[in-house]
């Protein structure tokens, strides 16, 4: 399967940079050098224009979060429909951000992925240790009761492993670590799924940047790389994309 780079620009962008970001990834993606897939996440009030500026180019359009109810009294949320509606394909759901910014619990991650799902978007499940539980070597058990809690049954969609030590610190896990760590998934995702979990997604997340991208997406069981930080920079976004597998 083609790697799938994901870009997650968080709470940064505004009308004019999203124009000239998406307008780059638009031009890079036509020239057909690019093996890989690309998705653009950007802040709600940005999906629709970035949507609608890659409408007809192969760069799929997520949001960032979404609500587990369809619509309703729920001041400052939006629904997976919405984001559907908005253009956009895919959703980043347990980030570790809202994990830890707004106490989001391994059941409502589930919750938000089956409203995900119900409105036909592609749930990217995040998962990661913090770096107390790596030091305790825990990371495996921490990795597998996210895993267990946050993906409903018969899921289909991509989960990315992203340690919260790395997220936006420059600091990586070594590629042994990273290679380990993403054979544990792959292993909870076929005990739970079967057959069916031998083919999701497993992205790797946390300070990829186009220098350490070759590595980092030659490691086996790595399906791509959810980019925070550099995502936001044309040249990097592209030459992360450049050093994924076809
Ligand atoms: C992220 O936000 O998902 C992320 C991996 O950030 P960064 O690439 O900046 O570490």
């Amino acid at each position: 399967m083609r790697q799938l780079i994901a870009g997650n620009w968080k709470m940064n962008g505004s009308l004019a940079m999203a124009g000239a970001l998406v307008n780059a990834l638009r031009a890079a993606a036509a020239d057909k050098a690019l093996a890989c897939d690309l998705l653009v996440c950007p802040p709600a009030t940005l999906v629709t224009i970035a949507a609608h500026a890659l409408l007809g180019s192969p760069v799929a359009v997520g949001g960032q979060d979404c609500h587990a109810k369809a619509s309703g009294a729920h001041t400052g949320d939006i629904s997976a429909a919405m984001l559907r509606d908005c253009g956009a394909t895919h959703v980043i759901l347990g980030h570790s951000e809202r994990r830890a910014d707004h106490g989001e619990t391994d059941a409502q991650v589930r919750a938000k992925v089956v409203a995900a799902v119900a409105a036909g978007l592609m749930p990217i499940v995040c998962v990661g240790e913090t770096e107390a539980q790596r030091v305790a070597g825990e990371q495996d058990a921490v990795v597998a009761a996210q895993l267990a809690g946050s993906l409903p049954d018969g899921f289909a969609g991509v989960v990315a492993y992203e340690p919260v030590w790395a997220i936006g610190t420059g600091r990586t896990p070594t590629e042994a670590d990273v290679a380990a760590m993403h054979a544990h998934i792959r292993r909870e995702l076929v005990a739970r799924l079967g057959a069916a979990g031998a083919g999701l997604r497993i992205l790797y997340g946390g300070s990829v940047k186009p220098s350490n991208a070759a590595a980092l997406m030659a490691l086996p069981e790595v399906g791509g790389a959810l980019v925070g930080g550099a995502s936001l920079v044309a040249e990097d976004f592209l030459g992360i994309a450049r050093a994924a597998r076809g």
